[in-house]
């Protein structure tokens, strides 16, 4: 992992409305189901308010007169609302849930379609574990806050403004009481969303950070092992762990502040309510009921303010996060009338100089070569010499940040992209695979091959004895299924693997990054022999530490420290090359050496 840049800038509330959009945006696509819902919240939230007034009828007019007709005809009126209520409640879920699920999945779309159109550079940038905590928490955020706000939005505010009338048309003097409630709780919740706001946007970076963590150690768990640096990865993650835990005890803190202190200014409202109605005469009991009850529905409709702003404090740092991946433009700009050349294979490299973004130095500097098309170029060079940064222009996995690569004649970034790809082949230096059988893993070179296209890549890479013994539980051979990253290979049969996946796809340019590496001397020999033969000719960039595996190339290119140091044939190289006699000397014997 390289560098932690942070991205998300601390959030100000001046943009809120503005990072509120994105979750507009997306509710707007489901505006009839979202009315819908709040028509039925609408209805439900009637309904609950207009029990305890026919309650109270009951009391008043029913209970203190003995008066059993009346207590039945209001409670038939009450069942006939309660059923409304509750119709109206299972309906506002249904849609709520629907609407919640398809805007998270409408996000997790459309993150997941940009993610896939940008660059390596713009994924470095975002880093991948920031991505994923993108995909699935921040859309579940969103997608919690859209359920919130569909199943109680309209309710609360209902809820007390109705509450309130009731009351001033049943009992005005208590009217002042609540008003004076409603007040204080206001200014209680704009403190929470004051305090609270900051701290649930550093809940969110922290968590990032963790699981960047997490990630890193998983990937390279064996490395990790080898090194006995368990200990280390641990104390790395704990540290991040308790960062996390700080962050959320100090946003819960603010909920566990404010929560109680509501609940206080509630009760302590009902107090008083009970304390101005001590002298009541008893056929107005029932209406004191029905305040007392609205009281503990105001307060029931508060918490219920509480979680929707709460989860929208959460959303909108969310909103946030997912904007940036959607905002994140391809770091490599699309040719505008891209050419299609009949791609033979010649490439030149003129004056090229490279740097990773946020690198200080550059890893490439002023590289000027011409390979011919059909040539085998041997590529070697010290680790982190730039070996792997040369060939990843080819494809345009990066574009230079001077000079220019050319393919036949035209500069990369004018020919199109589909067709620049399906003529480079790439074998990268750490094979990946992916899940599912051998055969499906070689159809990504070309889904178009046929079987024998398919085995004859196999034979090429050394790859089809493995094949044909691969495999358990009725899936064998070809049908033999991998696992995550073809866990179940040894490291010499993925590279084999993965050169076959190349070789399928019969490329004009072949670079193979070091994907030898694993293989036993005369398997390599074997692979090289076959590559030599290939019917349909194309350039083979060979990138190796060995110095037997380059040798026998048309050319070398020998690089240190991002700089060519040589390039020519093996005699040539040993006549002008001193870093090339270093190696040689190094690997082969000081002897053949020369002075
Ligand atoms: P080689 O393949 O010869 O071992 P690389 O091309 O992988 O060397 O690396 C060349 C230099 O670029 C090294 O200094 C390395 O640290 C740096 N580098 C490689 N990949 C990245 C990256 N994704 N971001 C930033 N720097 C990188
Ligand atoms: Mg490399």
């Amino acid at each position: 992992m390289t560098g932690h840049r942070p991205l998300s800038r601390p959030v100000t509330p001046k943009k809120e409305g503005q990072r509120m959009k994105l979750i507009l945006r997306y509710l707007r696509r489901h505006l009839g189901v979202f009315l819908l819902s709040l028509l039925f919240l609408t209805m439900e939230a009637m309904a609950d308010l207009l029990q305890p007034t026919f309650m109270s009828f009951i009391v008043d007019k029913g209970v203190t007169s003995a008066d059993i007709s009346t207590i039945l005809g209001y409670g038939a009126i009450m069942l006939g609302i309660a059923a409304v209520g509750a119709v109206s409640a299972i309906m506002r879920n249904v849609f709520s849930s629907r609407t919640s699920q398809t805007i998270g999945r409408e996000l997790r779309r459309d993150i997941y379609h940009n993610v896939q159109q940008l660059s390596l550079e713009n994924i470095d940038r975002l880093q991948p574990a920031s991505i994923i905590t993108r995909i699935t928490n921040d859309v579940t955020q969103i997608q919690d806050f859209v359920m919130s706000l569909m199943r109680m939005m309209v309710k609360a505010p209902i809820t007390c403004v109705g509450a309130i009338i009731l009351i001033i048309f049943q009992t005005p003097q208590q009217a002042p009481v609540i008003i004076g409630i409603i007040g204080v709780v206001s200014v209680l919740i704009s403190g929470v969303i004051r305090i609270g706001y900051p701290r649930f946007g550093a809940v969110q970076r922290r968590l990032d950070r963790l699981n960047a963590v997490a990630r890193e150690f998983l990937a390279s768990v064996r490395v990790v092992k080898a090194f006995n640096a368990e200990e280390q990865e641990a104390e790395k993650f704990d540290v991040a762990s308790h960062s996390l835990a700080s962050a959320n005890t100090a946003a819960l803190r603010v909920m566990a502040t404010f929560m109680p202190l509501i609940n206080l200014t509630v009760n302590f409202g009902i107090v008083l309510l009970l304390w101005i109605s001590r002298n009541q005469e008893p056929e107005r009991i029932g209406r004191l009921m029905a305040s007392v009850n609205y009281m503990t529905q105001i307060l029931f409709a508060v918490t219920m303010i509480f979680n929707v702003i709460n989860n929208a404090v959460r959303a909108i740092a969310s909103a946030q996060r997912i904007e940036e991946v959607l905002n994140e433009k391809p770091a490599q700009a699309k040719p505008v009338r891209p050419l299609t050349p009949e791609i033979t294979g010649a490439i030149c490299f003129e004056n090229v100089s490279f740097a990773y973004a946020g690198a200080g130095k550059e890893a490439l500097r002023d590289i000027n070569i011409q390979i011919r098309a059909g040539e085998t170029i041997g590529i070697i060079g010290p680790t982190g010499s730039g070996k792997t940064t040369l060939v990843n222009l080819i494809p345009r996995f990066y574009d230079v940040t001077e000079g220019r690569l050319l393919i036949d004649g035209c500069d990369v970034r004018d020919i199109d992209e589909k067709l620049l790809r399906t003529a480079v082949a790439v074998v990268t230096q750490k094979p990946l695979l992916f899940t599912g059988s051998i055969r499906e893993n070689l159809r990504w070179g070309s889904d178009t091959a046929d079987e024998m296209a398919l085995r004859e890549a196999a034979r090429i890479a050394c790859a089809d004895a493995f094949i044909e013994k691969a495999g358990s539980e009725g899936a064998y051979g070809y049908e033999a299924m991998l696992g995550q990253g073809g866990v179940n290979l040894s490291g010499g049969q993925k590279q084999r693997l993965s050169l076959a996946r190349a070789l399928v796809r019969k490329p004009k340019v072949l670079i193979l990054d070091d994907c030898t590496s694993a293989l036993d001397a005369e398997t390599e020999a074997k692979v090289l022999n076959g590559l030599h033969h290939l019917p349909y000719k194309p350039t083979v960039l060979l990138i190796s530490q060995r110095i037997s595996t380059v040798m026998r190339a048309d050319r070398i290119l020998c690089m240190a420290d991002g700089t060519v140091q040589g390039y020519g044939s093996h005699e040539e190289l040993m006549a002008s090359c001193e870093t090339y006699r270093a190696i040689y000397a190094s690997q082969i014997g000081g002897e053949a050496c020369g002075s």
